[in-house]
Parts: C-alpha cells; structure tokens; sequence
C-alpha cells in the first residue's frame, strides 16, 4: 500500500506541520481512500500566521510600489502557470472535480486572474473633493492589513486565486485557510510562493477544521477583513464571532438558482444549458451558482424534459483523473449522503423522479474501486410546486427540479421565491423579455443564453443570503482597501 501523502502549513515563508503534529486524512472522493494527511492546525497555528502577516505587511509588503507588487502577482502568476498540470491533478485528486475542467478552465483561470490582479495594482486611486478654495481635500485608499482568505473545496484554487489576487493588488498580506476536504493544492500553492519570489509571510496558508482553525481566524483581532466562500449557515456563525473585533466581511454563499426556459428559447442550446453548463457539471453539480431549479414553460416542458433526459443520459461517470469522464464524483462521504438524502426528501414531499436517482455501488460493478467512490448520477425531479425543500435548500449536488410556469409573472414570482439570490439563467430569444428579467430578477448575476460563466473582470456575489460584497473586478480590489479623507487647510 501507498503511504499518504503529506502537506504542510506554509507561514513566513516555512513549510511547518501544526505545532500539536496533528493531522487530518483527506479522502480520495473516486474511491473513499485516504490519500493524503495536512495539518490539522489550531489558534497557536493561526496566531503565528497572523504574526508573519503582520511583520510582512509592515515591513515587505506595504513598503512596495504597486508596480513592484505587480510583479510579484505576474511571477506567481508563471509559477502557477510552470505548475499547472502537478496542481490540477493535486485538485482533481483531492475534491473529485474532473481533470479536464481543472486543466482546461480552473488553472488557466488561476493565471489568467493573477495577470488581471497585478494590472490593477497601480490603478488604485482616492479623489480630490472641491469644498471651498480654502482647502485641499482628497481621499486615499489604504490596505486594510492582514487579510483572512477562507474558502470551501469546491474550487480551491480558482476561488483562492480570485481572493489573493485582489487583496495583494491591494497592498495587504493574507492569511489562507483551505477546507479540510480539499486542502492540498492550496498547500503546494504555499510551497510554490518562495519560487515565484513572493516575500516570506505575504501569503502563509494554513489547514484545519473550520471550528478550529477557521475560527481562530476570525477571531483574530489583527485580522482586517475576513473573505468567505461557503455554506449561508457558517457565514452566520461568522458574523456572530467576527462582531468583537467588528472585522470587515465579505460573503459569497449558497444558492437555489433559477434557470428560466421561455417558449421562444433556443431548446437546444438551452437544454445543454441546463444540464452540462449548470448543474450536471464535470464538479457535480457542487458549484455555488447550480441552476437546480429548471423553470420551463408549461407548453415546453415535456419536450424539455426528453431534452434534459438526452444529455443526462450521456453523462460519463468516472475516474475523475481520466480524460473520458464528464462527472466526477461529490467531495465526501458526509456531502455523498446529503446529496442522496435530497433524492429521497423530494419524492417524500411530492416530486416524481424523472431521472437517474442511483448512487454509490449501484452504479458500478462489484469489485470496482468506484464502487466506494462517492458517485450520484444526474437527477431530476419534477416538482408540483417550488415550497418543496429540494426547491428552496442547496443540494450541492447533480440534482435538479423541474417546475413549469405559466406566463413571465409566474417565472418572475418563481424566481424569486427564493432566500437565496445567487444567479439566474434566462433562455429567450426576445430581446424585452430578457430585458425584464435582468431588471427583475433578485440575484448578484443573471446570464442570457448561456450559463455559469464568470470572469475576473466581472465582480461576482450575492444578494439576500447569498451574501455580499464581491469576488472579481476592481469591485474586489476596492474591497480590499480602507478610504482615509484628508482636509489641508490653505487659508
Ligand atoms: P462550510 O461553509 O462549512 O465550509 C466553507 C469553509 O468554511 C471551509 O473552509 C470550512 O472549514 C470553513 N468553516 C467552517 N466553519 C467555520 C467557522 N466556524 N469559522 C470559520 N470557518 C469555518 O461548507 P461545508 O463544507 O460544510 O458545506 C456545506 C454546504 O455548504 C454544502 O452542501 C453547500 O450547500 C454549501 N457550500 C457552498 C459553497 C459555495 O461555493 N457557495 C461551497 C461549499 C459549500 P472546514 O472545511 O474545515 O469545515
């Protein structure tokens, strides 16, 4: 048998275990084996990051001329560029998402961001304010410090990437804290800071339990700003443990979104919208803006569903590291039940099962490794209505529900009779209609004829529990900084 492998923290530029020497396994999702261990990290861990954050942002960062930083974000940039193939196979192992997307979309992604990120550097401005000729008056932006980076196992390094890339632009340090289920390519990410010369300290990351080493991160009074991407309920444990030191916070939660397919919709394009770009995805479905709620028009949605059906049924579940596969499995065993729970809970409340339904060892053969592997097929339910759970919860998994609407007042209501607000897909060809629903809609991004698309130059987050404040686009670079207003008396 294989020994595990083993990641360290990074912080202050050293690679270091915990300070306890405990560790967590980190599974294999495609088989449910342990395949690597990373610390298990406690407030000792976080307070010395913290530490490292602090001495650097005095000392190397803040000191820097933005074009200086610029440079610094250009050559993690490379790095990550020299490295990509080693961190998309370290991803794809660790949280199960397929190599193909993590090759061809999440790494290039990394690179491509950090270029965008170190433009930005210099392009951080206050205004000058005219009151009375008496007086000079004129804002500056500041960094805010040392800046806490949580994020979920989704996407470690893409979500990581956007967050570091704004907060460095920025001026500030950051300290990183990966999930415990995806944790090893953000801790090679830290190993590969000294190679692309980033200053000790600037960037230190650190793994551990969200209660744990999360919490002592927010906790943390010497940290400015907290950046979270994650579960809505954990962003209120958050908000309770951040109000001492009222740290500044940022919020890109959960989401129920909508994807809205009009009689005039292009049904083709449509149908491979819904599924392989929304929520049948190469990730399984565990992508925060999953359009899991299908609206179609009444008049459509038999002939959508054989649409849907279509391209569900050429859905390749498998080894994720394999090119051949479209979907990989979800992330762990905990997540793999609550997914398979909601499959049961909607045809308890009243859903009809239209689709797939099957997981785990029903799906392959006896003696298949993938057999212990954490495998839902593409679901889909067709609901009565939208107050069922499976319509109002996140599943985070390949399980949507179809729901017919009547007319555009009816799709709008749908929509939004949500507590989330993430994002919505529109499909229509009438140029009025999607006019209104962009208006219309309560969500932080809305996509015409097409879906999950996000860019670094487009700021992206939430409303309602959503959350607020953005990842992306200078939007997320001002953020990062505090304003300082400055009143120079002339006479
Ligand atoms: P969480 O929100 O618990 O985890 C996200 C990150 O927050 C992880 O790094 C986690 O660490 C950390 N964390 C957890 N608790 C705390 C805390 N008290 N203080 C500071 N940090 C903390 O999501 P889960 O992984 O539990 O997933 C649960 C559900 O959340 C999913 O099924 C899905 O519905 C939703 N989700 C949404 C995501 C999105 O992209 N919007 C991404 C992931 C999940 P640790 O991993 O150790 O718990």
């Amino acid at each position: 048998m294989v020994a595990p492998a083993s990641f360290e923290n990074v912080i202050g530029g050293r690679r270091v275990p915990a300070r306890s020497g405990a560790i967590l396994e980190s599974v294999d999702p495609s088989t449910g084996a342990v395949w690597a261990t990373v610390p298990r990290s406690d407030d000792i861990d976080v307070a010395a990051a913290v530490d490292a954050a602090r001495a650097a942002f005095e000392e190397r960062w803040r000191p820097v001329p933005a074009l200086a930083r610029a440079g610094h974000l250009r050559a993690l940039a490379e790095t990550i560029r020299a490295n990509a193939k080693e961190l998309a196979e370290l991803e794809t192992r660790d949280n199960g998402r397929i190599i193909v997307e993590t090759t061809l979309f999440d790494l290039p992604a990394c690179t491509e961001m950090l270029h965008y990120f170190a433009g930005a550097a210099d392009k951080i401005s206050g205004d000058t304010v005219q009151i009375a000729p008496a007086s000079f008056n004129f804002t500056l932006r500041e960094p805010i410090g040392v800046v806490g980076i949580i994020v979920p196992w989704n996407a470690p390094l893409s979500i990581a990437c956007a967050k570091l890339g704004a907060a460095l632009a920025a001026g500030n340090t950051v300290v990183l804290k990966p999930a415990e289920q995806a944790s090893c390519s953000l801790l090679r990410l830290g190993e590969l800071l000294d190679d692309a010369g980033v200053p000790p300290g600037v960037v230190n990351v650190v793994s551990g339990l969200g209660e744990e080493a999360g919490d002592a991160l927010v906790r943390d009074p010497r940290v400015g700003r907290i950046s979270f991407t994650g579960s809505t309920d954990t962003a209120r444990v958050i908000s309770a443990r951040a109000a001492a030191s009222l740290t500044r916070l940022h919020f890109e939660l959960g989401g129920k979104s909508a994807n809205i397919v009009f009689e005039d919709a292009d049904l083709d394009a449509a149908a491979y919208g819904v599924t392989a770009m929304s929520v049948f995805t190469g990730n399984a479905g565990q992508t925060c803006i999953a359009g899991s709620r299908i609206l179609v028009h009444e008049s459509i949605a038999d002939e959508m569903v054989e649409r849907i059906a279509a391209h569900a049924g050429g859905v390749v579940l498998g080894p994720p590291l394999e090119d051949a596969t479209t979907m990989g499995p979800i992330v762990s065993a905990e997540q793999f039940e609550r997914v398979r729970s909601y499959i049961g809970l909607g045809q308890e409340e009243g859903a009809e099962l239209l689709i797939g339904g099957r997981s785990g060892s029903d799906l392959f053969a006896d003696g298949s490794p993938l057999a212990r592997g954490y495998y839902v097929e593409p679901t889909l339910l067709r609901a009565p209505h939208t107050d069922l759970r499976v319509c109002q919860e996140e599943i985070f998994g390949p399980v949507a529900a179809v729901i017919p609407f009547r007319d555009d007042d009816h799709a709008l209501a749908l929509a939004n009779g949500t507590r989330y607000g993430l994002a919505a897909g529109v499909w229509t060809q009438r140029l009025d209609r999607a006019h209104r629903f962009v208006r219309d809609l309560q969500v932080g991004a809305v996509w015409v004829n097409t879906y999950r698309k996000i860019h670094w130059a487009m700021p992206f987050g939430g409303v309602k529990d959503s959350g607020y404040g953005r990842d992306s686009g200078m939007e997320s670079v001002l953020e990062n900084t505090q304003l300082k207003t400055s009143w120079i008396e002339i006479g």
